[in-house]
Parts: structure tokens; C-alpha cells; sequence
């Protein structure tokens, strides 16, 4: 019997989204995503307060916003999201921004590609091997999948989102085609691991490094799976490793963009653009950045934090 987040609300503390099972009396079960298994609250809660005074053995658990409420660490509802705690004044978004040159109030083509004329001309080129002058674009920078971190019912989750040409593309794309507003998190699915037998990093269980994950896709959203190693199939592919989502203050932005000018940075213009920076004070909606009398200055539109207000 599985029993409502209203009904148990009085009694015990329910995690937002989570759907709890009464299989013993006195003892409540959920499915915890991250841990891919079926938990009691108090062996949950239990994990939780390990993992937060530094227990290396339950590391998974540590901010776990599942655990902290059966944990009665806090409020159900100020858990829904990440940002509940910080005012939201603005948008994280405008319609009229391309996604991926970061341009601002330009002709939008949509249809799944949310870019501006220009960037969407310079694609079809690539597509087609030639330029306006018969010529083979070589400038363009190849077209890939990455990854953003999202937050599904407060549980760690990802995206993968195809077609993207740099690092603010993934994340200004979630943004744009989210109905509601789209937490994001900075979490690795696991504990990056170098092998020396397939010369490559992978994924490994933290909860049991002797385990590896898997890459599972369900309707959009991408979830990890561990499983032993002795156990794999010949057809099992382990899950690529990918940098985490990039989580500042709008301080550390600044400190952070200042430091990579001479290197490959992102272009800071004096008009504000987004940067591959998700704002770690709302963690809904990208830093801005615009270079302002000799200076890197950075910004969020949503919760309207900024690096020139102490
Ligand atoms: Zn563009
Ligand atoms: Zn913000």
C-alpha cells in the first residue's frame, strides 16, 4: 500500500515526489533513485546523518535533500527545490536570446533548436559541407552531446541534450524548454575512476567501488545504474565519464571568468551574456557576465545576486 505524501505529513516527514510503501507496521520503504534500491526511512535517515559528519562509506547520502527531511533536518517543502530558500525576482530566461551565441533580442528559429538565424545558417553549412561560397566550413566546431545535472523531484538527475556546440548551449536549452523552472546540481553520478585496462575513467559505485555504472535512458532523463564488475555483459557499455555541471556564486564567477581570459574563457563581451555557470545561490538559472571598466562582472537574472553588490 503505498500512502500519500498529505497522509504521512502529520506523522512522519515525506520528501516531496516520493512515494512511500507501509510493508511492516511501524516502518516506512521508499525507492531511493540514487542508491537503486528499496530503503527504510531510518535506515535512510541513519545514512544521512553518517554521510554528513564525514562518513566515507555512506558518501552518496551526503546532502542527500531526501535524507535531510527523514532526517527532520528540514522543512519537506523547503526541500522541493534547491532554491526554495532564495527570492526568485527575475527570469532565468528570455525568449529572444539565442542559446547558443548567446545573443540577445534576435529572430529565434524554434523549432527544437532555439538558435539564432546566424548560428542556425552556419549549422546548415556544416550540414552540407559548404558555405555560401561553395567553400567546406572549417570554423565550426563539431556538434555533440553533453550533460547537465537536474534535480527531479529532489533527487539528482541528468539530460542529456544532443547538438550542442559549447558548454552554455546544454544548460541555456534546459532552461528554455522547461514548463516550470529547472533546478540544476553539480553532482558526479559516482566516483570517477581511472582503468588501466580499457585506458579510460569511469564511473564507480560510491557506496561500493567495487562496482561499476551504467548509462540508462528513460523518457529524456539519463539515470546510473551500478552493477558488479564480474557481472557485466559483453554488451555493456560502462557509462562515459563527463564534467559535472558548474556550480559558482556569482563572486566565484567572476574570480573564476578573470582567471581564464587568456586562455580558452568564454568571450566576455561589455553586453551581458550567459556563461556555462549555473548560480549556486538559486541554482535555476545561468551567471551573466559583461566586462565593465577593465572588469569581469558577473550577474543572475533570476534571484538578481551580483559581484558588484557586497
Ligand atoms: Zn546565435
Ligand atoms: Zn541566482
Amino acid at each position: 500500500m503505498s500512502v500519500s505524501a498529505e497522509i504521512c505529513a502529520a506523522v512522519e516527514p515525506c520528501a516531496v515526489g516520493v512515494e512511500y510503501l507501509q510493508w511492516v507496521p511501524g516502518k516506512r520503504h521508499f525507492r531511493c533513485e540514487k542508491l537503486c534500491g528499496i530503503w527504510s526511512t531510518a535506515d535512510c535517515s541513519s545514512r544521512y546523518m553518517r554521510a554528513m559528519v564525514g562518513d566515507e562509506r555512506v558518501s552518496a547520502c551526503r546532502f542527500c535533500p531526501i535524507g535531510a527531511v527523514h532526517a527532520g533536518k528540514v522543512d519537506p517543502n523547503q526541500a522541493a527545490t534547491p532554491s526554495a530558500k532564495v527570492k526568485i525576482t527575475g527570469r532565468p530566461d528570455n525568449g529572444s536570446r539565442c542559446t547558443r551565441c548567446g545573443r540577445f533580442n534576435l529572430r529565434i528559429i524554434h523549432s527544437g533548436a532555439e538558435i539564432c538565424v546566424s548560428c542556425w545558417n552556419r549549422q546548415r553549412e556544416w550540414r552540407l559541407g559548404r558555405n555560401s561560397k561553395g567553400k567546406a566550413p572549417i570554423t565550426f566546431l563539431p556538434l555533440q552531446v553533453r550533460r547537465v545535472g537536474i534535480m527531479l523531484n529532489g533527487v539528482p538527475c541528468y539530460q542529456m541534450i544532443a547538438d550542442t556546440q559549447n558548454e552554455v548551449e546544454p544548460l541555456a536549452k534546459c532552461i528554455r524548454f522547461a514548463h516550470d523552472s529547472v533546478a540544476f546540481h553539480d553532482e558526479q553520478p559516482g566516483l570517477t575512476v581511472w582503468n588501466e585496462q580499457t585506458r579510460s575513467f569511469e564511473y564507480r559505485d560510491r557506496a561500493n567501488p567495487g562496482k561499476v555504472m551504467l548509462e540508462l535512458n528513460q523518457d529524456g532523463v539519463t539515470r546510473y545504474a551500478s552493477v558488479a564488475v564480474d557481472s557485466l555483459s559483453p554488451g555493456d557499455v560502462t557509462a562515459v565519464v563527463r564534467m559535472p555541471t558548474l556550480r559558482l556564486s556569482v563572486y566565484a564567477a567572476a574570480d573564476w571568468l578573470g582567471m581564464g581570459e587568456e586562455g580558452d574563457g568564454a568571450e566576455i563581451t561589455n553586453e551581458w551574456r550567459p556563461q556555462a555557470i549555473v548560480c549556486s545561490s538559486c541554482s535555476i538559472s545561468l551567471v551573466q557576465a559583461r566586462r565593465f571598466a577593465g572588469h569581469i562582472e558577473c550577474r543572475c537574472p533570476a534571484c538578481k545576486s551580483s559581484s558588484t553588490v557586497h
